[in-house]
Parts: structure tokens; C-alpha cells; sequence
């Protein structure tokens, strides 16, 4: 089991370096992370949220566990309007409107190559983690009242903690 970095961690905040080598190591992280992501529970894990710099997330919307490597998000189109909370920011979720539909490339742990489209929550999940991975939490995806109140919340949760 690994521990979930919170909100106000510095490695949040950084971008994540590419995956250069899919070994052994790579391949014992993606098992302890699918763990850990079960355990919280959540449906998406980013390796920062875990303190680890390195671009590859796991994910489960029913279908997995999965892994991608290196993600990328190659498009992105519509809108979609959903809920969305994040095990680095436990307790709190927002609605927050995004891009319904993306395409998404990257790699499966054996390297080959992966190019998904994917839709509404899918899209959601894959938007989320690729932001984690460039060092982004979704408070950057609220809008300007939105963004206020969150600040707020988490003041005073810093201050009590
Ligand atoms: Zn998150």
C-alpha cells in the first residue's frame, strides 16, 4: 500500500517525467498503485499522487484494472458537465464542465501502443489523470467561485490540521 499525497504536497504540483523504461520496476509500482487505488477507493490513481515522478496513471470505470504509459490527449471536443472529486482532495467534489470527448494515446505495461477514444466518463477519468501527470489538480479546472470557496475549505482544513 501506498500513501496518497494530499493537497498542499509540492509533488502535485509538478509535471511528471516520461517513462523511458517499462521494467520490472515500472511494472511493481502499476500493481501497488492499482492497489492503493482500490483501497481509497477511486477509479483513477496518477503515479505523483503517489510521490512518484513518472507519467503513467491506472484506472478502473468497471473494465479494468488498466494502465497507461506516457499518456497523451491528441483531441479534445464537446462539453460535458460532471461531479468530479479527487483522493488528493478527499471529502470535496465540484461540478466542473470539460471536453466530453477525447482521443487518447500512450502505452499498455507490455509497450504497445494504445490510442483510445473515449466519452463522457471515460473522458473525465483520462482528462483528470493526464492533468495530475502535468502537475495540475482539478481546483485549476473551478471557476472563479467555485475556486474561492474550495481555498477557503482547504484554509481552514490546513489551519485545523
Ligand atoms: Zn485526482
Amino acid at each position: 500500500m501506498l500513501t496518497i499525497r494530499q493537497y498542499g504536497d509540492p509533488v502535485l504540483k509538478q509535471p511528471t517525467k516520461e517513462v523511458e523504461e517499462i521494467d520490472g520496476r515500472v511494472a511493481k509500482l502499476v500493481g501497488d498503485m492499482v492497489e492503493t487505488m482500490y483501497e481509497a477507493p477511486g477509479v483513477g490513481l496518477a503515479a505523483n499522487q503517489v510521490g512518484v515522478q513518472r507519467r503513467l496513471f491506472v484506472y478502473d470505470i468497471g473494465d479494468g484494472p488498466h494502465v497507461i504509459i506516457n499518456p497523451r490527449i491528441t483531441e479534445a471536443s464537446g462539453e460535458w458537465s460532471f461531479e468530479e472529486g479527487c483522493l488528493s482532495v478527499p471529502g470535496l467534489s465540484w461540478t466542473i464542465v470539460r471536453p466530453s470527448h477525447v482521443h487518447l494515446v500512450g502505452l499498455d505495461l507490455d509497450g504497445n501502443e494504445l490510442s483510445i477514444d473515449a466519452e463522457e466518463y471515460q473522458a473525465r477519468v483520462f482528462q483528470h489523470e493526464v492533468d495530475h501527470l502535468d502537475g495540475t489538480l482539478l481546483i485549476e479546472r473551478l471557476d472563479e467561485d467555485q475556486r474561492r470557496e474550495a481555498r477557503k475549505i482547504l484554509r481552514a482544513r490546513a489551519l485545523a490540521g
